[in-house]
């Protein structure tokens, strides 16, 4: 079956789907983007994409492209044509298309809308968790801005190849204080010595995960020993265990920092029951 994708009201075969050359998104990556999860044919956590994808858009002053409950159609919709019943819906909203020039484009430009989903097997990475990833360090060197999910990602694909390049599967920013900030495309967990749950507060240096969002309700929920506040890398190291969260791996625990064991070398039992628990939960979109 071929895919399908949205581009600015149509649906078109993936393999035609394009936008023009002169889109702000191609030129100077003015853009924002969602990333939600499907699961079991139903779309996880909408609202509260919907919200940050919101908050996104009106920090870079861009005008959401349909209305919300259209938007949301459109994204079923795709996930629906394209056959996913689990996976990734994928959401980019740009600018919009103008003779280039760094001024917003004046008023009656209208911003571009591109929807993709594709299908994941969600045993390759449930098998992937039943032994952890590892992560490779990096300078910090993003823009102050990194709570707005921008399609200008180049800083977070060189801190990933890198870490692709060293073995790893995930990268972690070490801010100039020695603190992780979050990975190229997670945030970042540890469990200390004691057995604290630990993470870093979403007011500055990350985004603010929605995935994250759904691991402090469980953890209110389940009454976990937790600590909101910067940890170092050295922390880090000496931690029980660690993992990442996104919409894309869920909760994935993680056995190695530069190629040193965190805690036992294997994927800790917080993370994990973290990651059995975590679509209950969640909010379910269904198609
Ligand atoms: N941090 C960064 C830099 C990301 O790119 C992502 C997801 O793409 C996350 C954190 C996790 O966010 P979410 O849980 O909403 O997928």
């Amino acid at each position: 079956m071929s895919r399908i994708a949205f581009v600015n009201g149509q649906y078109v075969p993936h393999k035609d789907a394009a936008v023009h050359v002169e889109d702000r998104g191609y030129q100077f990556a003015d853009g924002v983007y969602e990333v939600c999860e499907v699961w079991k044919s139903a779309i996880i956590d909408m609202p509260r994409h919907m919200d940050r994808l919101d908050r996104s858009l009106r920090e870079l002053r861009i005008d959401w492209p349909l209305h919300r409950k259209a938007l949301e159609f459109v994204m079923a919709e795709t996930v629906r044509r394209n056959r996913v019943s689990d996976g990734i819906v994928y959401v980019q909203v740009t600018r919009g298309v103008a003779r280039r020039d760094h001024f917003f484009p004046s008023g009656d430009v209208a911003p571009s809308i591109v929807v993709t989903a594709r299908s994941a097997n969600p045993k390759v990475a449930d098998k992937q968790a039943e032994t952890g990833i590892a992560v490779v360090t990096y300078p910090e060197n993003r823009w102050p801005r990194v709570d707005i999910k921008t399609v200008a990602l180049l800083p977070n694909v060189l801190a990933k190849q890198n870490a692709k390049e060293q073995g790893g599967k995930e990268a972690w920013y070490v801010d100039q204080d020695g603190n992780v900030t979050e990975g190229g495309s997670t945030n970042v967990w540890i469990v200390t010595k004691e057995g604290t749950l630990v993470t870093r507060p979403a007011e500055s240096g990350i985004l603010k995960g929605i995935t994250r969002a759904v691991v402090l309700d469980l953890v209110e929920r389940h009454g976990i020993a937790f600590e909101e506040r910067p940890f170092s890398l050295e922390e880090a190291k000496q931690a029980r265990e660690a993992f990442v969260t996104a919409a894309s791996t869920l909760v994935m625990p993680v056995v190695k920092i530069d190629g040193s064991p965190v805690g036992n070398g294997h994927p800790g039992s917080v993370a994990t029951a973290l990651r059995d628990q975590f679509h209950t939960a969640t909010d379910l979109h269904r198609l």
